[in-house]
């Protein structure tokens, strides 16, 4: 079956064998005479589901003993006041503004903590990261917070900041919703990383926390059993009910990531997609893309055309050739292509083929 390639930002692309071995799985899951979705989260059947699941991620992130990994529910957004309700003890945190998503990290985090802006890339639009030499990092926060890759404005840490070197103690918060998995990371320079699904890792409704054993204990009484790490940590992420069905095709996405050679071999794709796009755009009379290159996202590549009446037209004339959900976040405008792991190196190829037409007609 030949579908079209989806450049949507999220819930975005899975893999085509993912979809084909859940569909083909739907009905009777192994012989269990169950679908996934009807399962008991405490059965043996949804039990062996779920420790391949834990052992999977923990393989293919490289994620340490001391890391707990936790599923849970409510998404990137919920993440932004379950974390200080578990780690801000009420007092102080660092804020990187460096889009629209830590943006956000940061006004919801000010319901329960202080917050202290250590740096921003708002005077360039978002289009730079904030060299972290000239970070204004609190003595006393109880952790700092930077989103690994601004889904909206492009713009990524291709290597994630080094705080004991920058003279701060405090763990690192890593929002690497529209990253995870996209690329080997550092753990040695984390204390929590989360995100949602539903970009790189499976559907919509599970959330990833990986957090460090030694944060787990310092959540405020009033933090939602449910959203208590050490409670969901105690509890093997079964403190409540899970989303069992976007576990289990997060599964077959781990599964898939390791039959692909695991993530340095999708990092190098994923570089090599990446250098194509831009390489096109740079190279180009009518698109352009704004961010400085040390620090592209080769996750979400945000693009505009010169002439913006032309807008319509593109985005037509791509629908038309199989490649669907390309228009910009309607904060920026423009066009963005998100190409995350699932995204084949042929669907790149072919947008660009895209852009070198279109500019041909039109440009
Ligand atoms: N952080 C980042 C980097 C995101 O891209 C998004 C969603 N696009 C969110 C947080 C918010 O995620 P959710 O919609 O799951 O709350």
């Amino acid at each position: 079956m030949n579908r079209p390639f989806n450049f949507g930002a999220g819930p975005a692309a899975l893999p085509q064998e993912v979809l084909a071995q859940a569909a083909g799985e739907m009905l009777d899951w192994h012989g269990s005479g169950m679908s996934v979705m009807e399962m008991g989260h405490r059965g043996a059947e949804f039990g062996t589901i779920y420790a391949q699941v834990q052992t999977d991620l923990r393989e293919l992130l490289a994620v340490p003993e001391h890391f707990k990994i936790l599923f849970m529910q409510g998404g990137g957004q919920a993440e932004n006041a379950i974390v200080p309700l578990n780690l801000s003890r009420g007092t102080s945190a660092d804020f990187v503004l460096t889009g629209i998503w830590s943006q956000r990290s940061q006004l919801e985090a000010r319901k329960y903590c202080s917050v202290n802006i250590a740096a921003s890339g708002e005077s360039s639009g978002y289009t730079t990261l904030p060299e972290s030499a000239g970070w204004q990092l609190s003595r006393d926060a109880s952790y700092v917070h930077i989103c690994s890759n601004e889904t909206i404005h492009g713009v990524e840490y291709h290597e994630l900041p080094d705080l004991k070197a920058l003279g701060s103690d405090a763990p690192l918060v890593v929002d690497f919703s529209s990253n995870v998995a996209s690329r080997p990371l550092d753990w040695s320079r984390v204390g929590l990383a989360f995100g949602g699904a539903q970009k790189n890792l499976g559907p919509a409704g599970l959330t990833l926390v990986i957090v460090r054993e030694d944060l787990l204990d310092r959540a405020l009484a009033v933090c939602p059993s449910a959203f208590n790490y050490k409670l969901v940590a105690d509890n093997q992420s079964m403190f409540n009910t899970p989303p069992t069905y976007a576990i289990y095709i997060a599964g077959l996405v781990f599964a898939w990531l390791k039959r692909q050679g695991g993530i340095a071999a999708m990092a190098a794709r994923n570089q090599a997609k990446a250098a194509l796009l831009y390489q096109t755009l740079d190279s180009s009379q009518l698109y352009f893309n704004q961010v400085a290159k040390n620090c592209r996202s080769r996750m979400n590549v945000p693009f505009f055309l010169r002439d913006e009446s032309l807008n319509d037209a593109f985005l037509a004339g791509a629908r038309a050739r199989g490649l669907l959900q390309l228009k910009g976040h309607k904060l920026v405008g423009g066009m963005r292509a998100s190409i995350y792991n699932a995204m084949p190196v042929e669907g790149v190829q072919a947008l660009v083929a895209y852009l070198r037409e279109f500019e041909k007609t039109h440009g």
